[in-house]
This record gives structure tokens, sequence and C-alpha cells, in this order.
């Protein structure tokens, strides 16, 4: 069995819906299991439109229209002529969209709008794109079963962030998802999407879907974890910003990991950890270049390279906090106390680094922020720099490798990009450092072109 999780534009219109179906034909024999995205950008609208809800419903209600329009537009271009076959996914978006304009009022007339409700909205768009997606499968004669992931993917009720519960999920997947792919059916399922044991609809973080897929993948032992997106693969930078950069053929979970979490947003960063406890290979691929070997996440390598450098990725819009003890003894009990504040409003911090006296951190949101610093400000002295930028330049071979940080820093210094904090030696192959936000695009095309040039 192997999971087959497809980005939004993988899904944006009929015409790359008929590329992931030709896609999936080709796995027929690999019992696939397709997890799907919102067509491109329909979750951010679901969640403007909710917003838009509470300042002008009449606007949000016109919103409603627009996506009405679009999911109805994609299902006519797949069905062009056959109105019958049209016709029942045509009712069932409908109705959908109808709820949505109730949704919508009532928001209104509240005047308020929760987590709770938000995730209601969010979990609309991978409904509809599953809806027409299972159709053109059928259409195409493929036995197919739509399965809700609310009936799947339990989670616990921390809206818009919620953790799944693996032994809820790990005996409802085998059934209502294992057992029809073993008998021989395309299960077709939502990422993103999960419920509470009560059937409340939660979701599990933006760009979640990779997550769903490795949660599935992990629990019904898939032999592979395919991530299909708009680009060939895991690359050198993100190829968005560093046109030059080359895909990456092969790499380790513990690399992956790294550039997911600063920043390259290719792969969820929690996509990793249900792959790696069951040692199931991700594959990063394109759905519009299929024929592209794109990039294989593996537990230990099996290609030979000495290259220091794998990838560099890079997380923008960083707050720097520097907390400096004003009793400048017992750091041990100054370290506890910062991280039980910053534990307390649970949030994390990136990138650390340490001296006697002071502690530097960075943030990646500024969520909750101000009751922190109160809280801070109450045992230290702090100071907050905003507009940061992280960098994170990866590779197995880095610290084997000599020169490697003369290379990276000497080239920031005859550049005159000043470096706020570094961060080595936690992870042996990564270092990470920050930057000001003015200088991003700089660091990120020169230290491309010191270890990636043509
Ligand atoms: P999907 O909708 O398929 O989940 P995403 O937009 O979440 O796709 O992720 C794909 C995007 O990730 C690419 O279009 C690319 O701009 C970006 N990206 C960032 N860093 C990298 C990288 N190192 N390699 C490849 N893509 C990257
Ligand atoms: N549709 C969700 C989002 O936009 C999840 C995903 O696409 O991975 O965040
Ligand atoms: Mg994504």
């Amino acid at each position: 069995m192997i999971i087959a999780k497809f980005g939004g534009t993988s899904v944006e219109d009929a015409g790359a819906m008929k590329n992931v179906q030709k896609i999936v034909a080709g796995l027929r024999d690999r019992q696939p299991v397709v997890v799907s995205s919102a067509c491109s950008g329909v979750t951010n609208t679901l969640i403007g439109l909710a917003r838009m809800a509470l300042v002008d419903c009449a606007k949000s209600l016109w919103i409603v229209e627009e996506l009405r329009a679009r999911h109805q537009g994609i299902l006519n271009d797949l069905f062009p002529g056959e109105p019958a076959a049209c016709e029942t996914v045509g009712v069932q978006i409908d109705a959908m969209m109808d709820e949505l304009r109730d949704l919508a009022r009532s928001i209104s007339i509240l005047g308020e709008l929760t987590d709770r409700s938000l995730d209601t909205f969010a979990s609309f768009g991978e409904k509809l794109s599953t809806l027409i997606l299972s159709a053109l499968f059928r259409k195409e004669g493929m036995e197919v079963v739509l399965v809700n992931a609310q009936e799947v993917v339990i989670t616990s009720d921390d809206f818009t962030r919620a953790v799944p519960l693996f032994e809820e999920i790990a005996p409802r997947a085998r059934r209502l998802i294992g057992e029809k792919a073993s008998a021989g059916y395309v299960v077709v399922t939502q990422g993103f999407l999960g419920a509470t044991r009560e059937g409340v609809a939660t979701t599990i973080g933006r760009g979640g879907s990779d997550y769903s897929a490795a949660i599935l993948g992990s629990v019904l032992d898939a032999e592979e974890i395919q991530i299909w997106t708009d680009v060939d693969g895991m690359m050198t930078s993100d190829p968005s910003r560093i046109p030059s950069a080359r895909l990456i053929p092969e790499m380790t979970f513990r690399e992956a990991a790294e550039l997911a979490y600063f920043g390259a947003k290719v792969l969820h960063p929690s996509t990793i950890i249900p792959a790696v406890q069951k040692n199931i290979p991700v594959r990063i691929l394109n759905s519009r270049r299929p024929h592209v070997k794109g990039t294989v996440i593996l537990g230990s390598p099996k290609l030979h390279t000495d290259a220091p450098v794998k990838s560099i990725a890079n997380k923008r819009g960083i707050t720097l906090v520097t907390i400096t003890s004003t009793r400048m003894l017992m750091m041990h009990g100054f370290l506890a106390r910062v991280f039980e504040i910053f534990a307390r409003y649970e949030r994390s911090v990136d990138v650390i680094a340490t001296s006697e006296v002071s502690i530097s951190l960075t943030l990646d949101s500024e969520d909750g922020l101000d009751e922190i610093l109160g809280e801070l400000r109450k045992v230290a002295d702090v100071e907050v720099e905003r507009d940061k930028a992280i960098f994170c330049v990866v590779g197995e071979n880095l610290r084997r490798s000599k020169g490697t940080l003369t290379a990276i820093f000497g080239a920031l210094e005859r550049n005159d990009i000043p470096v706020s904090m570094i961060s080595l030696g936690a992870s042996e192959i990564n270092v990470t450092f920050v930057v000001n936000g003015s200088d991003a695009e700089k660091t990120a095309q020169l230290l491309h072109s010191t270890f990636f040039s043509p």
C-alpha cells in the first residue's frame, strides 16, 4: 500500500485533477490511498470569508458564491456534455455552499469567531476537492471509496492545531481505509482534517495535508509516502526565490526535518516524525512532471556524496528576544525560569544561544509575546528585535568537512552582512544563524552561489 498526497496546486483545476487521475491510475497495482488538499487558495478563502462574516455579512456571502462558481466550474470542465453525471455531485456542492452561507450568517449574528468555528469553515475545502476528485476517478472507471477523514483522524480539541491521537486513528484507518485498499478500491480521503472523539471538526495546522499522509502511512504500514507537489522535489534552495536551485535526489530524514522546520515548506515539518518511527520512505514528486524522479527521503542514505552542504532553508519575519539576567548569578535557575514562562504560554522557540548571563532566542510569531515579555521583565532585562531571518545550512557531511564554516561566515563578512546570532552544535548536521530581514534576499543568493555555483 502506498499513500499519494496531492497538494493544493495539484488539484487547482480540471486539468490538474486529470493529471492526478493519470498518476493514480499508474499506481493501481500498489494499492494507492489518495490524500488530497483543498484546491489551491481555497483554505485561505474560507478563513477569509469567516473573518469577513464578522464585519460584512453580505461580502462574506458573496465570497461563498465565488467558491461555488469555482467548484461548479471545475466539475463542468471535467464532465462536459454530461449533465446527469454532473448533477449528483453538483447538488452536493450546492448543499455544502448553502451550509457555508448559514455558517457565515450565524457568525455575523453572534459577532464572535472562535478557533472551533474557524476549523468548521476550513474543513469545507478538502471536502469539496475530494468530492470532485473521486467523481472524476469514477468516471475514468476506477472503483473508488471516498472516506471522510473526520471519521478516521481523531484528534485533541486544540482547534486549528489539533494533535492526532494515533491509538484512536490506527483501528479506524485499518477498518475504513486499509481493508478497502487491500480489496482493490482506490481510497480517496481529505488531508488536513480531523475531528474530536465527539465528532467536532478540527484541523491539524496549516499545510497539514503532508502530515495527514504521514499519519495514515504510519498506521497503515505503507511501503511509501508520496508527496505530489508543484516542484520537482526537495531542492538546494526554495526554487521560487533561487531559480538556479537544483534537485536533490536523496536525503536523510534528519536533513529533511531540519529543512522543513526552518522554512522549506515543500514538506510540513511534522510529516517526518511518523515516517521515521516506521522507517517509511517519503518521496517528493512533481504532479506536473510525473516522469521526474523527485527526491526520496530515507533513514540512511543509499547514494554516496561528499558534498558538505545538501540544502539551505530560511524563515523570515522572525523575532529575536535577548534576555539578560538582572541577578548575575544562578544561571541554572534563570534558564529554568525563562523556559517555564515560554512553556506556560505554550510557545516553542526555534533557535537558542546562551552566555553566562544572557539568552538569545527566536520566535516565528508574536502570539502571546506581550504577556511573555511582561513576565520575563520581572526577572530580566529584555530586548526585542523584529524582522529577522533564520538561515539553516544542512548536510550530513557538514561537520566532517573542512572549511564549511569559514565559507559561510567568510562570505557574509566579505559582503558586510552582520550576523545577530549563531547556533552550532545542537545538531551535527546543521548550522543555523540569524541576519536582518533586509539582508535575507542577499544572504540567500550568496550562500546558494557559494555552495552550488553552476
Ligand atoms: P503543496 O500545495 O503541494 O503542499 P507547497 O506550496 O506547500 O505545496 O510547497 C511547495 C513549495 O515549497 C514550492 O512551490 C517551493 O516554492 C517551496 N519550497 C521552499 N523551499 C523549497 C525547497 N528547498 N525545495 C523545493 N521547494 C521548496
Ligand atoms: N489546505 C490546507 C492548507 O492550505 C492544508 C494543506 O494544503 O496542506 O493549509
Ligand atoms: Mg504544502
